[in-house]
Parts: structure tokens; C-alpha cells; sequence
């Protein structure tokens, strides 16, 4: 594998692993060497979006060692997503078996340390019964397949620029925005066209109630640092980012206050730096937000990546690499 010149795209590996849900009960994870799922037509992931998904990342370490990321908050939130569009919670013990599985039969596929690459994981359930009335599937298959990736940016760690969406929302307060379900990037997309054709990176989605508050940033959690104090949006529209989670205990730990609260849309002016964060990026610092139907358009730092933000980034891959102490016990090896 050319590891140097690998995109943050889909490449085929040789197994995943498939667990079925019928009769009200779970299977045992079976490796496939397909890439195809055979499937009915009527299938409630078809019609009726009953499908969530799950993006964690494994690294290969300086000692050769395969490292996993948090994987059990990924288990957690899975079942959350799963729990909310009336789909079978997966156990955790069968989510650790089917990515350790998964992992470990494409070991070749994992990018070798210094290479800035990684093995994406990707866990998917999927309503498969055969239904016409909307109604929840009875039968499911949970699927984990793995890609290697390179850096999300290829230019790098820089600063991009974002557009404020007005007139799309991605989720409603009572909606579907905590769950990782495809249905909210469906809800989304038609707005993030409208920015990458503007010129800009991604969209930042504002509360759908008030439009007031920032939400998140396209498939991102936003943050932003002021006074020393590491600020992020709370909300009920919003995926629960782990990156975020994570910068969140970093920050604290590097002696900075944390806020995690409603933050308005004019605050933009006042940050001295700010983020998306997510674990495709981990961090893409963010320099121009615009905000047009306001004829606004706020500056955050020079162009060139915040202090604060180059830390909290540099720790946080250290800590997935192994280049530094995991004191927060985030990394499980695999091997
Ligand atoms: C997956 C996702 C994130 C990032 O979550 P991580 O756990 O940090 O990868 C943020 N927002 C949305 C909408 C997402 O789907």
C-alpha cells in the first residue's frame, strides 16, 4: 500500500464482519469477504431510514502496536442511536467482538506509524425486514467494516472557512440530532452544497428553534477558546462528539476553564480561537464565519492555527499514536 498518498476515502479491505438480529435475538459475528449485502427491497433501512453508524479509528504506534480510541464510548452511543429510532441495542461485548474482529482480520490494511494515516472503522445497523406500514424492522444486521485513510485534509493542519446556514436545519430540539442516524446527513446535505459552492469548507447549523445559538459544524462539533476557557455549544440537537469529549478533558488538564453552554451566534466575534472537531479531522481550526442572510462575516486569528487549538491537537494524536502516556485510559490495544 502507497500509506503516503492515501486519501480519506473508501478503500476495499478483505473481511468485515456481519451479525444478524432475528427472533428477537443476536447471532454470532461472522467474517465475510464480500463487500455486497443481499437484501430485501421492502428492508425499513430503505424506506423508512432505520440505519445508524458508528466512525471510530485503530493506529499503528512507533512499538508496532495497533491502538483503538475509545471504542467503548462508541459502543455506549451506538446503543443510544439504536435505542432512539427503535432499533435492538447491540451489546457491547458484541460491538468490541465484531471491531476487534474486523481489525484484526485486515491487519495489513493499517497504515504504518509516521505515515499520518489510520484504519477507519465504521459499525452499521440496519433494519432488513421486509415491511410496508411504518413500522420498526424485526429483523437487523449489524455489519463492521474497516478503510484505511490518510489525513481528512491534505493540506494539512489549517485553518478553514465556514458559512452560517439560515434557511436548512440539519435537526429540531425533539428531533433525531443526538443519534448517528443517516437521515440527519440526508437533512443536511442540500446545505453543505450550498456552502462548498460559496466557497466554504462546511456549514455551521444554528439551533433550529431560535436561530440564535451555533449547533454544530456540518458533521462536526464546534468549539472555541476565549480567556483561557474552552467554550462549547450544548444543545438538544446535537451529536455528541467523543473528539470533543476528549479536548474537553485535555483542556482542563492543561489548566484552561471549560464551558460547555448555549453560544450565541454574535460570540463569534469575541473568540480568539475556534474548531470543528470530529474524529475524521480531530480538529479543523476554523478562520472565517460567514454569515450572509446577516451580511456578517467574523474573523477568528490570523489564518494560521490558534495556539491553544495546535496543543490540544498535537496531544490528542499523540495520545491515539502512543507517542504519549494515555493517563485518561482512552486506548484499548488490540495487538
Ligand atoms: C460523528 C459526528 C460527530 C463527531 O463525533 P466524534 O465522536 O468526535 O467522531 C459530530 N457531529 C455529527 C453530526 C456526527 O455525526
Amino acid at each position: 500500500m502507497d500509506w503516503k498518498n492515501l486519501s480519506f476515502g473508501y478503500t476495499k479491505t478483505n473481511y468485515n464482519t456481519r451479525c444478524y438480529y432475528r427472533n428477537g435475538k443476536w447471532g454470532s459475528v461472522e467474517l465475510s469477504d464480500s463487500e455486497y449485502i443481499n437484501m430485501h427491497m421492502a428492508a425499513t433501512c430503505l424506506h423508512y431510514g432505520q440505519e445508524i453508524f458508528e466512525g471510530m479509528k485503530a493506529f499503528r504506534g512507533k512499538d508496532g502496536k495497533i491502538r483503538l480510541f475509545r471504542w467503548e464510548e462508541n459502543a455506549k452511543r451506538f446503543r443510544h442511536s439504536a435505542h432512539g429510532i427503535m432499533m435492538p441495542e447491540v451489546p457491547d461485548e458484541l460491538f468490541k467482538e465484531a471491531v476487534f474482529k474486523s481489525i484484526l482480520a485486515n491487519k495489513e490494511f493499517i497504515p504504518s506509524y509516521g505515515t499520518q494515516g489510520s484504519l477507519y472503522i465504521r459499525p452499521l445497523l440496519i433494519g432488513t425486514g421486509a415491511e410496508l406500514g411504518v413500522k420498526p424492522s424485526r429483523e437487523y444486521l449489524f455489519i463492521v467494516f474497516v478503510s484505511p485513510v490518510g489525513p481528512y485534509f491534505k493540506e494539512g493542519f489549517k485553518p478553514v472557512n465556514m458559512m452560517i446556514c439560515r434557511d436548512m436545519d440539519r435537526a429540531a430540539p425533539h428531533g433525531t440530532g443526538t443519534y448517528k442516524t443517516g437521515g440527519n446527513y440526508a437533512a443536511g446535505m442540500r446545505a453543505v452544497e450550498k456552502a462548498h459552492k460559496a466557497g466554504y469548507a462546511n456549514v455551521i447549523f444554528l439551533d433550529a428553534k431560535e436561530k440564535k445559538y451555533i449547533d454544530e459544524c456540518g458533521p462536526a462539533n464546534f468549539f472555541a477558546i476565549r480567556d483561557n476557557t474552552y467554550i462549547t455549544p450544548e444543545s438538544p440537537s446535537i451529536l455528541d462528539s467523543i473528539t470533543n469529549k476528549s479536548l474537553i478533558s485535555l483542556a482542563d488538564n492543561m489548566g484552561l476553564k471549560t464551558e460547555r453552554r448555549k453560544v450565541k451566534v454574535e460570540e463569534l466575534a469575541t473568540f480568539e480561537e475556534a474548531g470543528a472537531c470530529g474524529t475524521a479531522a480531530v480538529i479543523s481550526p476554523i478562520h472565517i464565519v460567514a454569515d450572509p442572510v446577516m451580511r456578517k462575516e467574523y474573523v477568528i486569528g490570523n489564518g494560521e492555527p490558534g495556539p491553544v487549538s495546535t496543543r490540544l491537537y498535537n496531544r490528542l494524536t499523540a495520545v491515539q499514536l502512543g507517542d504519549e502516556q494515555d493517563a485518561f485510559g482512552w486506548i484499548t490495544i488490540v495487538e
